[in-house]
């Protein structure tokens, strides 16, 4: 079987670093490790619709945001499929037919949608379109056959509710689809990134973010306010790690060596908690060191998107390429669900041949 991987992007806002950790660092090293037979990344604004249709021009204005966000971190169009999911209106086939094998209940019961419903005051008015965004992204998941989905912790559900999906159409109407495996991040971290306000979730929707994009003076001054210990007064007060966003961003982004090249007095991140923990280790220190660890990594990132944006016209190129392609692809997977769901009737010449025997007299 083909290894095929399939992820995406909700054009809500430019992408910020639980983006990166979460996913496209991932991804960009899957795409270099050359063992993918395809990859496909999309730009999800079908699905940003679901929960923005009064404001078409916020999506809009944001694809090319997300496109920028994609090159400069190191896709490369030559290796990877990027592409815009409107632009692909098998995807909508799909879902319809997808829909009559999911209940109310089934959808009712997904954490992650339960929480965006809550997250957006939507209680009492969901749109259908919303409520039922986890079989759109089955049909974004199975048109392309996709093997590999890396994501983030949140898109579990997601994932979980695609392999129902596949199996129950397999079951009904012939082995047709493939079930997809979830890709989470190692470190824990990066599972979920928190905000810079201490959040849950580091969130477009929730604007706690640093954007890859961000200007370095920005960056400094968004990790110097960062939420920290509140008990960690002096610096002689021991401090705690869990629940430390500072801490938290360091397990994401900095590894032992880099530790030890900016710091050559710790080993490891390790060392550096048990300073703090004891005491005699300022925060001061600490937001000044991943400062440095992020700037390192947004560097390279803001210097690529910088060229890129002196030629947008090619950015726009290379989604409609990307859609095209992806197109072709999605068109051969629903020509066999069709078939497999009976309704390529003009293409099946023993059902013309059968009926056409009833009728004969
Ligand atoms: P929105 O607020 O519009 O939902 P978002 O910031 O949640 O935006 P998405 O476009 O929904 O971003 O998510 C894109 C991908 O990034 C998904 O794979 C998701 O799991 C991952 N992701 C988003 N936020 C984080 C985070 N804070 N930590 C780790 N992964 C994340
Ligand atoms: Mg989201």
């Amino acid at each position: 079987m083909k290894k095929i991987i399939l992820t995406g992007d909700r054009p809500t806002g430019r992408l910020h670093v639980g983006h990166y950790v979460g996913s496209l660092r991932r991804r960009v090293e899957l795409q270099d490790s050359g063992e993918y037979d395809r990859i496909l990344i999309m730009v999800a604004d079908a699905q940003a619709l679901t929960d923005n249709a009064d404001n078409p021009q916020k999506i809009r204005d944001n694809i090319i945001e997300v496109a920028l966000d994609y090159l400069s971190c190191g896709l490369d169009p030559a290796r990877s499929t990027l592409f815009v999911q409107s632009q692909i209106p098998e995807l909508c086939e799909l879902s319809f037919y997808y829909m009559n094998l999911v209940t109310v209940s089934r959808l009712q019961r997904n954490p992650t949608v339960k929480n965006e419903i809550q997250m957006r005051n939507f209680e009492t008015s969901i749109p259908v379109g919303f409520f039922t965004y986890p079989i759109s992204q089955a049909a974004d998941i199975t048109a392309f056959r996709a093997t590999t989905v890396p994501v983030g912790e949140d898109q579990k559900p997601m994932l979980e509710q695609t392999k129902e999906i596949v199996r129950k159409f397999n079951a009904v109407y012939g082995e047709t689809l493939v079930e997809p495996e979830i890709l989470l991040p190692q470190n824990d971290a990066c599972l979920r990134l928190p905000g810079i306000d201490g959040k849950a979730k580091m969130s477009k929707s929730l604007g706690n973010c640093i954007y890859l994009s961000e200007s370095e003076a920005d960056v400094r001054t968004k990790v110097m306010n960062m939420y920290t210990d509140p008990d960690h007064i002096r610096l002689t007060d021991p401090g705690k790690i869990e629940g430390n966003t500072v801490f938290t961003y360091l397990d994401a982004f900095c590894t032992d060596e880099k530790l030890h090249a900016l710091l050559p007095e710790y080993e490891t991140l390790e060392e550096l908690k048990a300073h703090y923990r004891r005491g005699g280790l300022g925060d001061v220190k600490v937001k000044k060191l991943l400062n440095a660890v992020l700037q390192d990594t947004l560097a390279l990132i803001r210097a690529r998107r910088a060229e890129y944006q002196k030629d947008i016209p090619y950015v726009y190129e290379v989604l409609k390429k990307g859609s095209e392609a992806a197109r072709a692809i999605a068109a051969e997977t629903l020509a066999d669900v069709r078939r497999a769901m009976r309704i390529d009737y003009f293409d099946d010449a023993e059902l013309i041949a059968s009926q056409s025997k009833k009728y004969a007299g």
